[in-house]
């Protein structure tokens, strides 16, 4: 799942029992159900073929995640038009007695975020931006969310929002499978922004966390490097120690003037005076 782009694990669209665009409403919430089941993507897409309902996404009980009406469509899933509109339906799959996986919660929170972010829904709040199934229809639906697993739920849905809202990609809570690896080009640029050490310190670093040094550092290299006016960074850097661009504000008029990257530079300077 690419959560920043809302890119889901797979894209399975139904062709049948969902109506094209919105209506002319703006998405303002999110609508949350559970399967009464334990129902994969292609387990949903083919029970809609028949049944006159769909969601836009459904998080299987492993994690993954499907999608299956797009979002610029009004999917039929709350039992009442206007809410449907207006919304976006997520189901959930459940395991026996209702419950809610591990990987399903987090994936599905994790989720709400992304969708709370990317819409400007705010941060996710019960009945506020997100809502159970039952609010707008008498129906058990969306089970375990509405009562034992929901506070669960939604401190996690805060939590990855929290993080998003903050730029980091990563999570600070274990999830499922290799979706907290960035790519090394994320990677590269937390290393620009000062987030993994200089020197040894770095390589240690990134080995443990099971990144590949030489690759995350060319990377690095390309961008303190890539354009540069004559001389390298890293000569310029050893010209500011030496005296030659003067201090603070002015440093930075010189050497920005001379079309070089101050803070690529600076970032030099600190790490060679330590
Ligand atoms: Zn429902």
């Amino acid at each position: 799942m690419d959560w920043k782009n809302l890119n889901a694990d797979v894209n399975k669209i139904l062709n049948t029992h969902y109506t094209s665009g919105r209506s002319g409403r703006k998405i303002n919430k999110i609508i949350i159900h559970y399967n009464a089941g334990d129902l994969t993507v292609e387990g949903c897409y083919s029970v809609w073929q028949n049944r006159p309902a769909s969601a836009h996404y459904q998080v299987e009980s492993s994690g993954r995640i499907g999608q299956l009406v797009w979002d610029s469509d009004t999917a039929w899933h709350a039992s009442n038009w206007e809410a449907n509109c207006s919304s976006i339906g997520i189901e959930h799959a459940n395991k026996e007695g209702g419950y809610i996986s591990e990987a399903c919660l987090d994936a599905g929170a994790h989720l709400v975020a992304a969708l709370c972010k990317y819409y400007g829904l705010g941060r996710p709040q019960w009945k506020v931006n997100v809502f159970p199934h039952n609010h707008f229809a008498a129906t058990s639906c969306p089970g375990r969310l509405q009562d034992e697993q929901r506070d669960a739920y939604m401190q996690k849905a805060q939590q990855w929002y929290d993080q998003m809202m903050n730029g980091a990609e990563s999570p600070s809570t274990p999830s499922t499978g290799n979706s907290n690896k960035k790519s090394s080009e994320e990677v590269a640029r937390e290393v620009v922004a000062g987030k993994w050490g200089n020197g040894a310190d770095r390589k240690n670093r990134l080995t443990s966390a099971g990144y590949n040094y030489d690759v995350v550092q060319a990377k690095v290299d390309e961008k303190l490097y890539g354009s540069k006016p004559g001389k390298s960074n890293e000569a310029i850097a050893k010209e500011v120690i030496a005296g030659n661009w003067g201090n603070g504000a002015d440093r930075k008029a010189r050497l920005t003037a001379a079309g070089y990257n101050y803070d690529a530079i600076q970032s030099i300077v600190n790490s060679l005076c330590k």
